[in-house]
């Protein structure tokens, strides 16, 4: 009898998990349990171009290889326990599902602040979902005040669509630039003036204490610190994202940070790799042999360029064939589209935020930025320069794989 694999959580690290499973040779039934009640998507254009357009699932959707066709999918059900013990899973309409092996791919959802009324949450929109983007969509109309809480990724590309699209765009962060936590206060404050260039306003260094709704139909923003109030006719709260872990509980996993793994994506307990469990996306942590760290990664490559161990890992412990044996050592990367220019980052910048160094470029232009821990190349960001891509990325690799710091000061020649 051929093991049934349950997949919980329908975002591209569950599509991939199927895919990378059946690539591996699992033969048996294969269930993809999801949250949304569509199939896999694609996020990233949900502050871009779709949140121009208004997004439309349909096209957003991923293509499903035939592998994969023979997959069951279960959508708009949560899962909300489980028994590791008992190898069964419980979902939110009192249904339960029996299962040979495991795959962890529930991902995050956006954080909210306690700035409502009476500490709890204000009556923001935040942007996770396709249907998060269609209600924010549908509240953009011309001319609209737009506040945005949080200059990460998400607040920046949101606010740069809004102001695309002729909205009046606020964005409030305590930091003091835009994506200083992720890329150093110097890139964030390039990346603030090609933004104020294209009609972002920003109010940096400030904290939000209360967003209200105002009898007018619209919010008045409260800051910390001052007296001073914001009026939008739409808020977007974009201050990170919290691990999808709730349904876990109960079962002795590390659940601090996401979900702890071992080097090979198998779910931890006691310290001890669970062999019929495993993790991937942006849930999973995991030690990494070039940061000597344990890394969780929310970009959206990392699906992909973890499935194929996670799903090598699964069939090792469900069946006779063997585990890998090589050290896993996936390379983080991303991209942001933001005026001016596509931002591309490879390794960790922000483990190396004290040595920030330009490798090439100006600050204010396109530039390559070194990010460095103990003298050693852990991360790169690209300003534009898409041409050197190839060569900063390969770099950064060779660094990173022989651990000898030798990039410290290295850009690529040529
Ligand atoms: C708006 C937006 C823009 C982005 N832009 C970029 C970009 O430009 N570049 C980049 O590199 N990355 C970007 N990302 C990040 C990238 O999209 C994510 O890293 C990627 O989607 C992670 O995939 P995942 O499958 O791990 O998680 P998700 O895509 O979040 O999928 C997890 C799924 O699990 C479901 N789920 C959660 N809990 C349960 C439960 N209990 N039971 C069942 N199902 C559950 C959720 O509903 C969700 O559908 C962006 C993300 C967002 C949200």
């Amino acid at each position: 009898m051929n093991p049934h694999v349950l997949v919980v959580g329908a975002g591209l690290a569950g599509l991939r998990a199927a895919e990378q499973l059946r690539a591996a040779g699992h033969a048996g039934s294969i269930e993809v349990i999801g949250g949304e009640p569509h199939l896999p998507y694609n996020r990233p254009p949900l502050t871009k171009q779709a949140l121009v357009a208004g997004p439309d699932v349909m096209t957003l959707m991923f293509p499903r290889r035939p592998s994969i066709e023979n997959v069951r999918w279960t959508l708009g059900r949560r899962a909300v326990s489980v028994d590791l013990d008992g190898s069964t899973l419980s979902l939110d309409d009192g249904s339960t599902r029996d299962f040979d092996g495991l795959v962890i791919a529930t991902g995050v959802r956006s954080r909210r602040l306690p700035i409502g009324e009476g500490g709890g949450p204000a009556p923001t929109l935040t942007l996770r979902t396709v249907d998060d983007a269609l209600a924010l969509h549908a509240r953009l109309a011309p001319g609209a005040r737009v506040v945005v809480i949080g200059a990460g990724f998400i607040g920046c590309e949101v606010a740069a669509t809004v102001a695309a699209r002729g909205g009046a765009v606020h964005v409030l962060d305590p930091l003091p630039a835009p994506l200083a936590g992720v890329l150093g206060p110097a890139v964030g404050s390039a990346v603030r003036a090609r933004l104020e260039a294209a009609g972002v306003a920003f109010s940096l260094g400030v904290g939000v204490a209360q967003v209200l709704a105002t009898p007018t139909g619209g919010y008045a923003v409260h800051l910390t610190d001052s007296a001073d109030v914001i009026t939008a006719d739409v808020v977007v709260e974009a201050v990170g994202s919290v691990p999808e872990t709730e349904w876990l509980a109960g079962q002795g996993l590390d659940l601090g940070n996401g979900i702890g793994c071992d080097g090979d994506l198998l779910v931890t307990r006691g310290g001890i790799p669970l062999r019929n469990v495993v993790a991937l996306g942006d849930i999973a942590r995991f030690p990494h042999p070039w940061f000597g760290q344990e890394i969780r990664v929310e970009h959206w490559a990392w699906p992909t360029d973890l499935a194929r161990r996670a799903a090598a890992s699964l069939v090792a412990g469900l069946g006779p064939t063997p585990a890998p044996d090589t050290p896993f050592t996936p390379l983080p990367s991303f991209w942001s589209d933001l005026p001016g220019g596509r931002i591309q980052s490879f390794g960790l910048p922000p483990l190396g935020l004290g040595d920030v160094r330009l490798l090439e470029g100006e600050w204010e232009g396109d530039c390559a930025v070194g990010y460095h821990r103990d003298g050693r190349l852990v991360g790169l960001a690209l300003v534009g320069l898409a041409s050197r891509m190839i060569d900063y990325r390969t770099a950064l690799l060779d660094d990173l794989s022989t651990g000898t710091g030798a990039g410290a000061d290295a850009g690529p020649t040529g």
